[in-house]
């Protein structure tokens, strides 16, 4: 599982928990998950503000209505990663792999 940070910025909103200006940061995460065969990202993006100051993780029932405003301000900027299936091509190989094996047996059942 890969995580995307999609977009991340310092926000000077005063932070709800320790009342600093300068420890809150916004970040939008996308997980995709990587197998040997295809590449698949998630539709969900978290979100998470995080306060470097308290060390805490602001959580949206604590969110003041300046903290939703510039939520919103930076949703906007997010380009989720495509979630369509990504096939590497390793796959193709072993699709390819797969059908001439099963051509071959067509063939060797056809003749006998
Ligand atoms: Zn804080």
């Amino acid at each position: 599982m890969t995580e995307h940070v999609l977009h991340i910025a310092k926000l000077n909103n005063n932070c709800p928990v320790c009342y600093t200006t300068d420890g809150l940061e916004i970040s939008f995460t996308q997980n995709e998950k990587e197998t040997r065969f295809y590449n698949k990202a998630d539709k969900a993006i978290s979100e998470t503000i995080y306060c470097h100051t308290c060390k805490n993780v602001i959580y949206p029932v604590d969110w003041n209505s300046d903290i939703e405003r510039i939520y919103d301000y930076h949703k906007k900027q997010v380009t989720p990663i495509n979630s369509m299936f990504k096939p590497k091509p390793i796959l193709y190989l072993s699709i390819l792999i797969v059908v001439i094996i099963l051509a071959g047996l067509v063939y060797i059942l056809g003749a006998s």
